[in-house]
């Protein structure tokens, strides 16, 4: 991952509907604790193989609510251990952080373009996703 979801999430349910890895969970679910949906970037792909961009992203009727976050790579392990954003996992009692297993990302999004509010955009036709 991963992309996040802010407060101006409305509880639909549309994302949860249509993610093709089951990374959302509902805002009763929510292990942070906050009243909106939320993905876990420990599962999270990015759509990756799937769909052309995150499907959570385009199908989302409130504008803007599903941002980009940083890949879940070992670079970005201290940013997702931030548990005001996130709740990792565990699995056996280990914390499920990107040094235990990192997930796919779209590498055609710069890291300029990630970060909490950078809106999800159409990845351009003329780049790798990979
Ligand atoms: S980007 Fe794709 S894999 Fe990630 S939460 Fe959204 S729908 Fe699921
Ligand atoms: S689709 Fe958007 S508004 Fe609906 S539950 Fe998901 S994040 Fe919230």
């Amino acid at each position: 991952m991963s992309v996040i979801i802010d407060d101006t999430c409305i509880t639909c349910d549309a994302c949860l509907q249509n993610c093709p890895v089951d990374a959302i969970v509902d805002d009763m679910s929510n292990p942070t604790g906050e009243s909106r949906y939320y993905v876990q970037p420990e599962k999270c792909v990015e759509c990756v193989g799937i769909f052309d961009d995150p499907q959570c992203a385009a199908i989302c009727p409130s504008i803007g609510c599903i941002t980009w976050d940083m890949p879940y790579t070992t670079e970005f392990e201290e940013h997702f251990l931030n548990d005001e954003l996130y709740k990792l996992g565990t699995k056996n009692g280990t914390l499920k952080t990107p040094s235990f297993r990192e997930k796919k990302y779209r590498k055609d999004i710069p890291a300029e373009s990630r970060g909490v509010g950078k809106e999800v955009e159409e990845a351009p036709d003329d780049k790798e996703v990979g």
